[in-house]
This record gives structure tokens, C-alpha cells and sequence, in this order.
């Protein structure tokens, strides 16, 4: 009788981190499933997560090493990369390399890429695309907080009163969540439901109220919501009094935020608008939950913290049922914020700009060209690559061809690089095309590593698969590379657990301020001395994991110590602004996004069939009474022009719409078919202090071809 045995992993896919049970029969995938003891997901799997199995085929693969398109071994891949790199750094210093990872990658490759890029090399030019994705909601975090902490947690969601989901489809971008929230509403039919969204999405089936305000105008809205408690006297004074910073210019900056100029400027009705207001006034537990309609937009950060200001005036924070929460895309986002992986960064939640925490990381890593700047951000890195300031760059595990925005001009930048190294499971995207070294890497049920989800709950992924040809772990690859370079004591690492050790040891380092108190709130220095056994063994533990929450720690700001020097929250005063680009009279206003069953461009949930089932292929998204004056008829081909690039794709007539808006799908890129590479189309326009990109305000002409 053959035996079957059951690993427990994490998905892969988005930033809820779901516990998955993979069952392996003769070292084959045989069958997924939701584990019931992770917290996240309690026996629960989307339909992206349920087709795991279905995607794990090595057809496809990259099998080994290419250097200009020929095949070779490890050592001669390892000595060339290292080579290149070295004279590269030597002719034009260590800024004329980069980096861009990706939220897909485990926190151990990530932990390996940083202290390679900032510590060895000596440049911060390390980006990933998760500043395409939850960077403005970082910065925002830093603004008020001092430190990037997610306050609260998903049980808050089922405890709350009043939930708000703002800029965020949660039933198709984070399905396991919205489930959970979907549960909460039918056992308790009082609790309220809130969907802030341009758009009609399928979280609005659950929704006491939709909100389909002006795209990019929730600036306004909560500033309004700010104003509204100010007025009515709404507040939590004591927690103000106590634990704030900035009411009084906060509370001028709103003062001409009424309801009805509120109303008027997010071009939506008063009495739905007083609706929300008075809700989130009277609900004591009100958990506003944000995703990258807020944070993808040039004015990301400042929404972020009118989002925050509305919890920190009332006091809903750090309470059962009561927090702001950023809900990141990716499976480790949040891993690579720990460890460093953007490019503002410097470890364990560090800051590059801090001189005090540049000479802690310089002595624990005995790194004495330690980068003392902050690097290039994502679109600022590949600007840099186009100009020849950047002559080389490895992209790992991400393809900023199809993902990036104005994508057209990452293929020209990477066409004329000197060097482009691409590590990869896939042997075919759009980026590789580019590359002169590919380098094969493993994957999802070959890796071996931790992922941390956006409640701060750091699992484990493990490896249950052989790795076809010669596949390698990410962090062995880089490890490898650095040792290639001269760098050899600092990345001896046997095994991921023994980088896991440094990262958690590293976040602990000399963390304890003045009052005794922990300086950074990222520690989980209580797991740098684990076993290899513990180690594998490792439960789902949400962070901090140290003396004083050796167990973790559910939720932040209770006690109301924050992170700032006066350890007070900061209130920001913003003035809110529509994005950088409005449409003109033949304009619309595009709205790029993931639908239901596929993930980023497609690499891994391509493979499954049914995963197609729901939307086969690339769609525009258009009202009924846009589509009748443009003579569009549903299911027939469109054109979306701006500058002079080209999206095509069939017209889906849908009143999910505004009338002055359209929404596409992000995968497909020109493997699937021509013209179809929808951030193409996006303007590469930055939040200034995020450097995250405005992907949901792009104007655009559609015609019927
Ligand atoms: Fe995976 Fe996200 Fe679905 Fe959970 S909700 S199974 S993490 S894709």
C-alpha cells in the first residue's frame, strides 16, 4: 500500500498566508487542502490555493544556468555573475548595481539579498515589487506610528462593529479574509458593512453601504470623517491627550472638510456619506481595513494617514475589534519589509538615515562598506538602468516587464543594459528575453523558509518536492554569488534555518532604548537560538517573538507606547489632492487590479485550467451608458490608447462601473497575446514619499476596433 504523508506549508499567493496541508504520496503532489490549526485560514482555501497542486508541474522550468543563451555549470554561472559584478562595482562604484526582488521570495533569500546589495556591495540600490504594492501604507505606518506596524489583527475584523473596506476588492483579492468576514455578517447581521470603491465590486455582496466615490478622492473622504469627529465631539480625548501628537493642526487642517463639501468633491450623495460618518462615530469597535486603491496613487501616504488620524482621534486602536489595517498583496511582503528589502531600508524595521542604527548593522554583519544612503526606487532603479547609471541588475523572481508600470519602457532599459541577470523558475517570461544570465531557482513546495502575512504571522514554508535540473534555493544562489565575490565568512550558510538564526538574532541586536523599552518593534529574537528541528518544526507565531511576548503578540498600541521619540502617534495634517493626471473630455480613467483566480502575470496559476474558467482572457471593464455612446458592444474587441501604446482586449459591459471609469486585469502579459500587457498604459507617476506607482488613475481613449 502506498503511504501518504501530509506537510504543512503556506500558499504561495496573497498576503493572508493560508495554511496549506499538502499531501505527498511517492514525492508527488497529490492533493491540497486548508489546514484547520492555521490561525489565518482555519481549514479554509480560495480557489487559487485549491489548485496548488494543479500548478506544480516542471514543464515550463528553467533547468539550468544560460549564460547568452547556452547552457552551462553552476561554478562557471557563479564566476561569471561575480565577475561582471566585480568590474562593474571597481569601473563605476557600487551604485551602477541593483537589485529587484519580489514579495513572492521567502524572507531567508530576502534576508540573503540585503546583506549581500546594502552590507558587501555596498548600495541600497535594492528594491522589490512590493513597493508596487504596500510601500505608501510603510511610510504612512512610519509617519504616525514611528515604526511599520499593522496594529491589529483578522480576528478584529469578525470582532468589529463597523468594518470599511477602502480601496480593496477583499472577496477577490483576498478571499480567505473576506470569508472569514463573510462568516462574522451572517452570525451577526448587525455588524455593518462599508465598501469604499469606485468600483461595484463582488465585496459589495456582503455591504450594508457602497461608497462609489470619485476615483483617487479618499483623501477628501476621510479628512470629512476627521472633521465629522471633531465637530460632533466624537473623540477620545484621554488617548489624545495621552498618546498624540498634531491635534491642533489637525484639527485646522479638516476644519472646512463639511459634509457637504466632503460630499461634493468625492462626487457622492450626503446622506450615504452622513451614514458612514455617523456609524464609524458611534461604533466604538470600527476596523478600517486598506489595500492598493489607497495605496497605489500619488497621494497613497496621505490617505493612509487620514485613515489613521480617524482611529487615533476616536481611540479605536490596539483594541479587540478597533485598528486601521493594510492588507498587503503579496505572501511575504511584510517578510521583506523586515528584513530590509526596500530600498529606504536597512534591517529588521532599521532605517538607513538613522546613524545609530547604520553602526549597529555595520558591526553585527562586520560589513564596513555598509551603503549609508537610501537607493533607487522601483521606478526611479529602472529610469536608472534606461539612463546607463544603473549598468547592471538581477531581477529575482519577479517580471517588471508585464508588472511595472509605462512596461513598454522597462523592455527598452533592459534591451540596453549591460548586464541583466534574471533568476527564475519559469523558463519563459517576458523579462527573461532580456537576460544575458538566467539563473534556475525553486519554488513553491521545493523551498524551504518563512513568510510573514499581513497580520504580522510569520509561517513556514516548506519543501516537500525534488527541484527539477539544477535548481537552486534563491538564498543559495545569492550566498554562492557573494562567496564567488570575495565576500566568504559573511554568507557561509549551511541551510535557511541558518539564515532565519541571523535575521532573528539581528532583529533583537542592542534593541532596548533609554526607558528599557524595545526600541523597534520588529524583535523576534526569541527564536535566534532555535534548533534545525524547531526550527522545521515551527508554528504560525505573529511578531514580535521575544522576553516580553515570548508567545507573540496579537495586537500593537494598547498599551499606548508608540514608536516615536516622544513615543506619543503623530497626527499628520495632509491636504488632500485627485491624482496627478485627470482625463480629458476623450479620456477615461483606467483602473489596473487582479481579478478572482489568477495571480501577478500569470507564471504559476497559468498552468491551471480551471483557474481560466473564470475569466479566460484579458477584458476592459465598461458601464453601460460609456459603452452605448462609444457604440461598444460587449464582448467585442477595444482599444485603450495613451502615448502612443496599445492595449487590446474584448469589452466586458458591466454597471460595476462608474461612467468615467474602466478596469483591466494586470496578468496578461504578450505570452498569452498581443497587446496585452495592461500596466503598459500606466503613467509612471510616483507617491513622492512612497515611491509607489499610481496604477489606479491612468487616463486613457478606448474605440471599438
Ligand atoms: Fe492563498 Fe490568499 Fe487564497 Fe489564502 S486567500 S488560499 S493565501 S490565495
Amino acid at each position: 500500500m502506498m503511504t501518504t504523508e501530509t506537510i504543512k506549508t503556506t500558499c504561495p499567493y496573497c498576503g493572508v498566508g493560508c495554511g496549506v496541508d499538502a499531501k505527498i504520496q511517492q514525492g508527488n503532489l497529490i492533493a491540497v487542502s486548508g489546514s484547520t490549526e492555521h490561525p489565518a485560514n482555519q481549514g479554509r482555501l480560495c480557489v487559487k490555493g485549491s489548485a496548488l497542486d494543479e500548478t506544480v508541474s516542471h514543464h515550463g522550468r528553467m533547468l539550468s544556468p544560460k549564460i547568452e543563451g547556452q547552457n552551462v555549470d553552476w561554478d562557471t554561472a557563479y564566476s561569471h555573475v561575480a565577475n561582471k559584478l566585480s568590474d562593474i562595482i571597481e569601473e563605476h562604484g557600487p551604485d551602477a548595481v541593483a537589485m529587484y526582488v519580489s514579495g513572492q521570495i521567502l524572507t531567508e533569500d530576502y534576508y540573503v539579498a540585503n546583506k549581500l546589495m546594502k552590507g558587501f556591495i555596498g548600495t541600497a540600490n535594492i528594491d522589490t515589487n512590493s513597493r508596487l504594492c504596500m510601500s505608501s501604507a510603510v511610510a504612512a505606518h512610519k509617519r504616525a506610528f514611528g515604526s511599520d506596524t499593522v496594529a491589529g489583527c483578522y480576528e478584529d475584523l469578525e470582532l468589529a462593529d463597523l468594518v470599511i473596506l477602502t480601496g480593496s476588492n477583499l472577496a477577490w483579492a483576498h478571499p480567505i479574509v473576506y470569508q472569514r468576514l463573510a462568516k462574522a455578517k451572517a452570525e451577526r447581521p448587525e455588524m455593518k458593512i462599508v465598501v469604499i470603491d469606485p468600483r461595484k465590486t463582488a465585496s459589495c455582496d456582503i455591504a450594508d453601504l457602497h461608497l462609489p466615490l470619485k476615483p483617487g478622492s479618499d483623501g477628501f473622504l476621510f479628512n470629512g470623517l476627521a472633521h465629522h469627529l471633531i465637530a460632533n465631539q466624537q473623540l477620545d480625548h484621554g488617548f489624545i491627550d495621552q498618546h498624540c501628537e498634531g491635534f491642533d493642526a489637525l484639527s485646522e487642517s479638516v476644519q472646512q472638510q463639511t459634509l457637504a463639501q466632503t460630499a461634493m468633491d468625492c462626487d457622492l450623495a450626503e446622506a450615504a456619506l452622513n451614514t458612514l460618518y455617523q456609524w464609524f462615530a458611534e461604533y466604538e469597535r470600527s476596523v478600517t481595513l486598506f489595500s492598493q486603491g489607497i495605496n497605489q496613487s500619488s497621494s497613497g501616504v496621505d490617505k493612509g494617514n487620514a485613515i489613521i488620524n480617524c482611529h487615533l482621534i476616536s481611540g479605536k486602536i490596539g483594541k479587540p475589534g478597533a485598528t486601521p489595517f493594510s492588507i498587503t498583496g503579496q505572501p511575504n511582503a511584510m517578510g521583506g519589509r523586515e528584513v530590509g528589502g526596500l530600498a529606504n531600508q536597512l534591517a529588521a524595521h532599521m532605517e538607513l538615515k538613522n546613524p545609530d542604527s547604520l553602526d549597529k548593522v555595520k558591526r553585527f554583519w562586520n560589513a564596513p562598506d555598509l551603503a549609508q544612503r537610501a537607493g533607487l526606487k522601483a521606478v526611479d532603479m529602472f529610469d536608472a538602468v534606461a539612463s546607463g547609471q544603473i549598468k547592471a541588475i538581477w531581477i529575482i523572481a519577479t517580471n517588471p516587464v508585464v508588472s511595472m508600470p509605462d512596461a513598454d519602457k522597462i523592455k527598452q532599459a533592459l534591451a540596453h543594459c549591460d548586464l541583466v541577470i534574471v533568476s527564475d523558475s519559469s523558463d519563459s517570461t517576458d523579462t527573461l528575453q532580456f537576460a544575458n544570465v538566467c539563473l534556475p531557482a525553486t519554488t513553491w513546495g521545493e523551498k524551504e523558509g518563512t513568510v510573514t502575512n499581513s497580520e504580522r504571522r510569520i509561517s513556514r514554508q516548506r519543501g516537500f518536492l525534488s527541484a527539477p535540473g539544477e535548481a537552486r534555493h534563491d538564498w543559495q544562489i545569492i550566498s554562492d554569488v557573494a562567496q564567488h565575490m570575495g565576500f566568504k565568512d559573511a554568507f557561509n550558510f549551511t541551510c535557511s534555518a541558518d539564515v532565519f538564526r541571523e535575521h532573528a538574532a539581528l532583529s533583537g541586536f542592542e534593541n532596548i532604548d533609554a526607558s528599557g523599552n524595545n526600541e523597534r518593534d520588529f524583535d523576534i529574537s526569541g527564536l535566534a537560538n532555535i534548533s534545525d528541528l524547531e526550527y522545521q518544526n515551527l508554528d504560525p507565531i505573529q511578531w514580535p517573538v521575544n522576553k516580553s511576548y515570548p508567545q507573540g503578540r496579537k495586537r500593537f498600541f494598547d498599551d499606548g507606547h508608540f514608536y516615536t521619540a516622544s513615543n506619543k502617534a503623530n497626527l499628520i495634517a495632509i491636504t488632500p489632492r485627485l491624482p496627478t493626471y485627470a482625463a480629458d473630455c476623450d479620456q477615461l480613467i483606467l483602473n489596473t487590479g487582479r481579478i478572482r483566480d489568477q495571480w501577478h502575470t500569470m507564471t504559476r496559476t497559468g498552468k491551471a485550467h480551471r483557474l481560466l474558467e473564470h475569466i479566460a482572457t484579458p477584458q476592459v471593464e465598461i458601464h453601460p451608458d460609456t459603452a452605448a455612446k462609444l457604440a461598444i458592444k460587449n464582448n467585442t474587441l477595444v482599444s485603450l490608447k495613451d502615448r502612443g501604446i496599445e492595449y487590446i482586449a474584448r469589452a466586458n459591459i458591466s454597471d460595476s462601473q462608474r461612467t468615467d471609469s474602466l478596469f483591466v486585469p494586470m496578468h496578461w502579459s504578450d505570452a498569452f497575446a498581443s497587446h496585452a500587457r495592461a500596466n503598459s498604459l500606466v503613467r509612471p507617476i510616483q507617491d513622492a514619499l512612497s515611491g509607489q506607482p499610481e496604477f489606479k488613475h491612468s487616463p486613457v481613449t478606448i474605440t471599438s476596433l
